[in-house]
């Protein structure tokens, strides 16, 4: 039986009904990170509290991926197979800026400013048959 593992630990509440993204808040200077981490980049602070950020935010700037990025890039595409896909960061309300793939490659789809919301989907699938799920922005 093959099961649903999130690509990393600690990256977005799973399993959930409604996954959310995991930042780290600065209680000293207000600052965000993701992904969290144990101390503020900003201010160096030991003080971090976990909080789920906003499932939808706006499109800071993207790029598309045109050729298959180099090892340890995994997935279960091969240079055969392999899809441009879309890239970006997209500002969440609470001032971050997160990075991450775009369900949507099409340059003509895609603008600055334009309102986007994670969705959580397999990324690939581990050698057992797991299904490795990540994270993706896709237009609103
Ligand atoms: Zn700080």
């Amino acid at each position: 039986m093959s099961k649903q593992v999130p690509i990393a630990a600690g990256l977005f509440t799973w399993p959930a009904a409604r996954p959310a993204l995991l930042a780290s808040r600065c209680e000293d200077c207000g600052v965000a990170s993701f992904p969290a981490a144990e101390s503020c980049m900003a201010c160096s602070g030991q003080h971090v509290a976990i909080e789920e950020l906003p499932n939808r935010g706006t499109l800071w700037t993207w790029t598309v991926q045109r050729f298959m990025p180099k090892s340890p890039y995994a997935s279960d595409e091969t240079a055969e197979t392999f899809q441009p896909y879309g890239v970006g960061y997209v500002e969440l309300p609470g001032g971050v800026r997160v990075e991450g793939r775009l369900t949507e490659s099409d340059p003509d789809k895609l603008r600055i400013g334009m309102d986007m919301e994670v969705v959580f989907a397999p990324y690939r699938h581990e050698a057992n048959g797991d299904e490795v799920i990540g994270f993706f922005f896709r237009p609103a």
